[in-house]
């Protein structure tokens, strides 16, 4: 996968980009990220990429033609993109802008975005962006929550570590994907590790016993239990879906 952010503070991705997950799967050769400064296709001799609201207000708003001529560069086609319908999803470039007005992420997302050869990420900055970014030049728009961050830039990261994580290779064990929350429309099961008592606060015996048929019921009965207590839309859901 490929995936180009568009921003105008690179710097920030530089920790994220270098360490953990992301640090391996970009070795290994299994996601390209590029991180690109907006600034650079800005036409004004001070490379401004913002100007004052029509119909005026507070703060500034994201220009629309430094954004256009770095699709243009990026993806390599012209707006209205003329789009494959029978192109497969991993030859397909998705143009995502990042706004708290757009549809919230979740794991199905994540997971429908992990099958895409090529995503191109927009981070708004300021009062947001020119709403003709949204209306003739992204594919879609995701919101990480209902609240306001100050930039895409955060939204952005969140996005790509939990697409990154689910391309087949770049987690060690695929059981770690098949079995974490969301992922079977329940919550996972709760984990423990070594010592066995401490404080006197003990691991669930069943855990020691070695007896793997019973520990798998035990670990599907707490994902149940666990999912009513904490989540119960999520119970909801997965019993209207039965
Ligand atoms: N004035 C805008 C509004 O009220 O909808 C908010 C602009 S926000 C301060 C600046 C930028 O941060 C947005 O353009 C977007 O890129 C990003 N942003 C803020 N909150 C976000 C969220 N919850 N999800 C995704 N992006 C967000």
């Amino acid at each position: 996968m490929k995936i180009d952010i568009l921003t105008i503070f690179p710097e920030m991705f530089i920790p994220i980009l270098r360490t953990s997950m992301l640090k391996i799967a970009q070795e290994k050769g299994l996601v390209k990220i590029q991180v690109h400064n907006l600034r650079k296709w800005s036409k004004d001799k001070h490379k401004k990429v913002d100007d004052r609201p029509f119909g005026g207000g507070p703060g500034m708003v994201m220009k629309i033609e430094p954004i256009y001529f770095a699709l243009i560069d990026i993806v390599g086609n012209h707006f209205p993109r003329s789009k494959d319908a029978s192109s497969e999803n991993n030859q397909r470039t998705e143009i995502i802008l990042l706004s708290p007005q757009g549809e919230k992420f979740t794991q199905l997302t994540a997971k429908r975005l992990s099958h895409y050869g090529h995503l191109v990420l927009i981070c708004g900055h300021y009062e947001g962006i020119d709403e003709r970014v949204r209306l003739y030049l992204v594919d879609e728009e995701i919101s990480i929550g209902d609240y306001i961050l100050t930039c895409g830039e955060l939204p952005a990261m969140v996005v790509i570590d939990a697409v990154v994580r689910l391309i087949p290779g770049v987690l060690g064990s695929l059981d770690s994907l098949q079995e974490e929350s969301f992922s079977s429309g329940l919550l996972e099961y709760p984990q423990f590790t070594r010592p066995a008592d401490f404080q006197g606060w003990k691991v669930p015996s069943i855990l020691l016993s070695g007896d793997h048929k019973k520990i798998e019921e035990w670990r599907r009965e707490e994902a149940v239990k666990l999912t009513r207590e904490k989540r119960p839309d999520l119970w909801k859901k997965m019993k209207r879906k039965k």
